[in-house]
């Protein structure tokens, strides 16, 4: 059974806010893929890892990394929800386009960073609750949810999300963008806006002490640059397993999930948020041509 929502906003459960908002896309439904993560056996500099797709793989191929025990995560597969506008972006849209629809904008240009993050956060704490009732995340399991943070407003909003709805999940967000200073920052002063919807008596359920676990990327480096060999490694997953990551912002979620399934919690799941980052890639292959070209890495 799945527990009460413990967290009241202004009187209201999180579960009544959730099904009294109006939302942008008709359903939270994402696809949930599993990944199996096995040592490669190619002759050296081959990557460290092969992967293979256990959800979309044909069975007659038997699944490579199909037997109980393989290293596995899952990735929650936003980055599916449109061709272009999808991952993150879409989820902060889905509850702030209908208030600005009402309020009769007809354009919406971004900049950033805005003050209306606690209302995107709303919008992926709707997925949490989607993901919570789906037997694979079932309530009781121990979940690890893995994300790669820009502003930090997506791993904070799964976070709460996690916590409101009563959750035992744990968020683990790399930091790309940012010092770890300006992301505790970020994260007290979302928590604080987010309290400020919610009746007192439920304070405590959201201490003040930080929700998301920040680490840094395995490989630090300005924010936006591409290290030599990680077109490649996209390349790879993509050939491997038929997802799309960006150097930038998800292959650093996608190695901290790999990370995480073989290292000593193995018994909780892992599962990645693949916040899209689709269109950063047109970017890329302009600046990056020969990483780009089909015959790359010597491969078509
Ligand atoms: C915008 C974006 C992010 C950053 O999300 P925050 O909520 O600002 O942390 C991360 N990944 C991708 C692919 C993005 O497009």
């Amino acid at each position: 059974m799945r527990p009460a929502p413990v967290l009241a906003a202004g009187g209201r459960t999180v579960g009544n806010i959730l099904s009294a908002t109006e939302w942008m896309l008709p359903s939270p439904a994402t696809q949930v893929h599993t990944i199996s993560v096995l040592p490669s056996h190619s002759p050296s500099p081959a990557p460290q890892f092969a992967f293979s797709n256990l959800t979309t793989a044909s069975k007659s191929s038997g699944g490579k990394g199909d037997q109980q025990g393989t290293p596995r995560f899952d990735v929650v597969r936003d980055d599916l929800l449109h061709p272009l506008a999808n991952g993150n972006k879409a989820r902060k849209l889905d509850a702030l386009l209908p208030l600005l629809r009402r309020r009769g904008a007809t354009d919406v240009i971004t900049c950033g960073g805005c003050q209306s993050a606690h209302a995107a956060a709303v919008g992926v704490m709707r997925l949490v609750e989607h993901l919570s009732c789906l037997s694979s995340f079932h309530n009781d399991e121990e979940v690890h949810i893995v994300v790669d943070a820009g502003t930090g407003t997506t791993a904070v909003g799964l976070a709460l999300g996690a916590v409101c709805l009563g959750l035992h999940w744990r968020v683990t967000a790399v930091m790309l963008a940012d010092t770890l200073e300006r992301y505790q920052e970020q994260e007290k002063s979302l928590i604080s806006d987010f309290k400020g919807l919610c009746h007192e008596d439920c304070h405590h359920l959201v201490g003040t002490d930080g929700l998301v676990h920040w680490v840094d990327r395995s490989s630090p480096r300005r924010f936006g640059k591409v290290l030599g060999g990680e077109i490649a490694s996209c390349r790879q997953v993509a050939r491997q397993t038929g997802i799309l990551l960006d150097p930038v912002y998800t292959l650093a979620a996608w190695e901290q999930a790999v990370d995480l399934c073989r290292g000593d919690g193995r018994e909780a799941k892992v599962a990645m948020i693949h916040t899209g980052g689709t269109l950063g890639l047109f970017g890329l292959a302009q600046r990056y041509p020969q990483h780009f070209a089909a015959t790359a890495n010597g491969q078509a």
